[in-house]
């Protein structure tokens, strides 16, 4: 009896582990840590709705295929040849995962030397870069995303693409690394700001994490 039973419990956790390999990282910050630039109710419904949603649709997805024991990588370099539901939920589970790390509470953070260096040689500036970003986000029309990438030649680049599509998927024109996504989709900005799109982009590098934007520079150039 007690053996059947733990054989059960056996089968019901190797479910539930089979129909969930992605998971969502705690947010590192409270709901609240951003308000003046993002409100608190903004970022619990975006986190513990919309952004669990995409990972509840991918695990379902790729449930009973063989991309349930691919990396989140591997799938979205050949999302070309999968669903829609995968290209979108793989997408936007990256995307929100990557988005959670690019905002903090500390202030005055700073981009390293190396990234600064790189950002003047390819944008002019900061500002020039800061005003070419907020405007990829500005432009895209509906929901989308606003990237800073390296490319495979290790050069910075801007761009933007629709819906939960991102730099590291075959569909995409301009492929390359982020290192700096800026979600614009109006779950992201629309409690606070309704239709001012352009206030919330302003608002993002007052808590931008330069630290973590930095990092993720530097290791995307170290993987060249
Ligand atoms: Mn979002």
């Amino acid at each position: 009896m007690k053996i059947m039973k733990i054989a059960a419990l056996t089968a019901v956790f190797a479910a539930q582990f089979a129909f969930a390999q992605f998971k969502q990282t705690p947010l590192p910050y409270a709901y609240n840590a951003l308000e003046g630039s993002i409100d608190a109710q903004t970022m619990e419904i975006h986190y513990t709705k919309h952004a669990a949603g995409y990972v509840t649709n991918l695990n379902k997805a790729i449930a009973g295929t063989p991309q349930e024991k691919e990396s989140l990588f591997q799938i979205l370099s050949k999302v070309s040849t999968l669903s829609r539901v995968i290209r979108n939920n793989a997408g936007g589970h990256y995307n929100h995962e990557l988005f959670w790390t690019m905002l903090t509470p500390e202030k005055n953070t700073r981009p390293s030397a190396k990234l600064l260096k790189a950002i003047n040689e390819t944008f002019g500036s900061l500002e020039a870069f800061k005003e070419k970003m907020s405007k990829a986000g500005a432009d895209r029309f509906g929901s989308g995303w606003a990237w800073l990438s390296v490319d495979k030649n290790g050069k910075l680049f801007v761009s933007s693409t629709p819906n939960q599509d991102n730099p590291l998927m075959d569909v995409v024109e301009e492929k390359g690394t982020p290192v700096l996504g800026i979600d614009v989709w109006e779950h992201a900005y629309y409690l606070k700001y309704q239709n001012k799109r352009a206030d919330y982009l302003a608002a993002v590098w007052n808590v931008l994490n330069w630290k973590s934007v930095s990092q993720r520079y530097e290791d995307a150039l170290s993987k060249k």
